[in-house]
């Protein structure tokens, strides 16, 4: 106890020292606020301004930009509604469709309302694939009707599907499918073969086992991998470049298993792409509970068939456009930090997670920096590219006019893996010692799982124009963003409210820190 009075009457004592070391002002405000009368520092200060000294407004801490940011966005946010309108009000923008265009005209008018310093376009032309009418896979198995009636179909609660699936025996089964982006119309009547590997494949079509068939690329996601993208990385080969070794082997068409963690009756879509010299044949997706079940009837019956109708057409390519809004630099007016997603989405859904909520990210992080009266030293570009999804043409001619115009990107972050809950960012390397005076705020916040070497598609390819640029890849938890990435569950009611502004925040402080850290 006694040692505890000496440090304590010790402290004071260096405080005193210290504050009569303090000169003029100080001194006196030592002075009277040591002497108990509160209210009298401010009288000091009020005095000391009508004698013509300048208020000088203090410059919020690191941790103060932070607690304002998140405050912000989680109270009076604006993601989530935007978001909202978009979804709801547009609805899906596949590139070069009229709903696309009616989504750039909204988001023009959407930032112009904010009075952000500039808000333009940058034409682009992009492809127009359309689905068309007709769309059907349909499976005919008197073995599985048999089964159905004979009630030997075993219920399996392991697949979410299944309580969905409601099956009973019919003549034929309509299945869950749908045609990948980009794939060519028509009709195709033959039995599948199911392959689960490149090696199965190779083997299979040596073998002449794929001619006049219909193959279903039934590679599964890998559920060990924690981190979703890697298990989608492991199997997309299959849908992009899935058409022309199955092609060379004499196949009639390709299904393949969607690309998703869950087992369940929504297909997703995704882009396909074709080699000119092979014959293009249609490239479906089917979901995968479909794709389950399809592997259970080829194997038990012999005699099944699929029959596919396709009706979707490639039109010549369509003027659109990059949408950008910006804050103008206060320091490096001509140094520019851009941060957006991609505005262009898949036909089924609405495009929510993939990728509105990264757009809606970019346009609230720039609004939250300006709301909190924060001045940015470097000018501040939120940018929706067009076109991610089937072409990357926005991100591309973006890169382009950087280099005409002699832009500098000193930096460059992309949100595209939908407005999950936010756990950290991957950097460029180099930046990365420089984020260890923010950690602990960040951590503070969730959001400080920092790995290796960022980017994303449409940011990618200012690489060449600016290669001292750092890249930055915002990154929410992945565990759902698989169930609905490219299907008709990517729909606004599948995004979280707080999840999506949470993630509007963190976008919004890595560029506060981007913007202090760079010159
Ligand atoms: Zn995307």
């Amino acid at each position: 106890m006694k040692k505890f009075c000496l440090s304590a009457q010790t402290g004071l004592m260096l405080l005193g020292s210290l504050l009569s070391a303090l000169s003029g002002f100080a001194g006196s405000v030592k002075n009277q606020a040591l002497h108990g009368q509160p209210g009298d520092l401010n009288k000091i200060i009020a005095k000391y301004n009508m004698r013509g000294m300048r208020a000088v407004r203090p410059i919020p801490s690191d941790s103060q930009i932070f607690k304002r940011l998140f405050d912000l966005s989680l109270t009076y946010g604006h993601a989530y509604k935007r978001l909202g309108e978009l979804c709801k009000g547009v609805g899906p923008r596949l590139s070069g469709s009229d709903n696309a265009e009616k989504g750039i005209v909204w988001a023009v008018d959407m930032l112009r309302g904010y009075q952000f310093d500039t808000v333009f376009t940058q034409p682009v032309m992009v492809p127009r694939w359309e689905r068309g009418d007709v769309e059907m896979v349909r499976l005919y198995s008197t073995v599985l009707t048999q089964q159905l009636k004979s009630g030997k179909t075993e219920p399996d609660y392991n697949c979410e599907a299944f309580v969905e699936a409601n099956p009973l025996p019919k003549k034929y089964y309509d299945l869950q499918a749908c045609a990948l982006g980009g794939s060519v119309g028509g009709s195709v009547k033959a039995a599948v073969v199911v392959v689960n590997s490149d090696a199965e494949l190779e083997a299979k079509g040596k073998a002449g086992l794929l001619k006049d068939k219909i193959v279903l690329l039934n590679r599964a996601f890998d559920q060990t991998l924690l981190n979703t993208f890697q298990a989608y990385g492991g199997c997309v080969n299959q849908r992009v470049n899935g058409a022309a070794p199955c092609a060379r082997f004499g196949a009639m068409a390709v299904l393949v298993r969607s690309m998703s963690n869950r087992c369940d009756l929504h297909p997703h879509t995704g882009v396909t792409h074709y080699v000119d010299s092979v014959r293009k044949i249609p490239m479906i997706a089917v979901a995968t509970a479909v794709a389950d079940l399809l592997e259970s009837v080829s194997a038990s019956d012999p005699k099944h068939l699929v029959e596919i109708r396709l009706d979707c057409k490639t039109w010549p390519d369509r003027q659109s456009a990059n949408v950008v809004a910006s804050t103008k630099g206060t320091v490096y007016p001509e140094k520019i930090i851009a941060f957006g997603g991609h505005f262009d989405s898949w036909d089924e859904g609405e495009g929510a997670h993939d990728d509105g909520a990264g757009c809606m990210h970019a346009f609230e992080a720039l609004r939250l920096l300006k709301e909190i009266g924060y001045t940015p030293k470097h000018t501040l570009r939120c940018v929706f590219w067009i076109n991610e999804e089937n072409g990357l043409r926005g991100g591309t001619e973006y890169a382009r006019l950087a280099g005409t115009l002699g832009e500098e990107h000193v930096a460059a972050l992309e949100s595209d893996r939908g407005g999950f809950v936010p756990r950290g960012f991957g950097v460029d390397s180099a930046f990365i010692p420089k984020l260890a005076k923010y950690q602990r705020w960040l951590d503070a916040y969730g959001i400080g799982e920092i790995e290796r070497g960022g980017g994303g598609a449409d940011i990618g390819p200012l690489k060449k124009v600016n290669p001292n640029t750092v890249f930055v890849g915002f990154i929410p938890d992945s565990q759902r963003y698989f169930d609905v990435h490219h299907a008709e569950t990517d729909v606004f009611e599948n995004v979280n409210k707080r999840e999506l502004q949470l993630g509007a925040a963190a976008v919004a402080a890595m560029i506060y820190i981007l913007d202090q850290e760079l010159d």
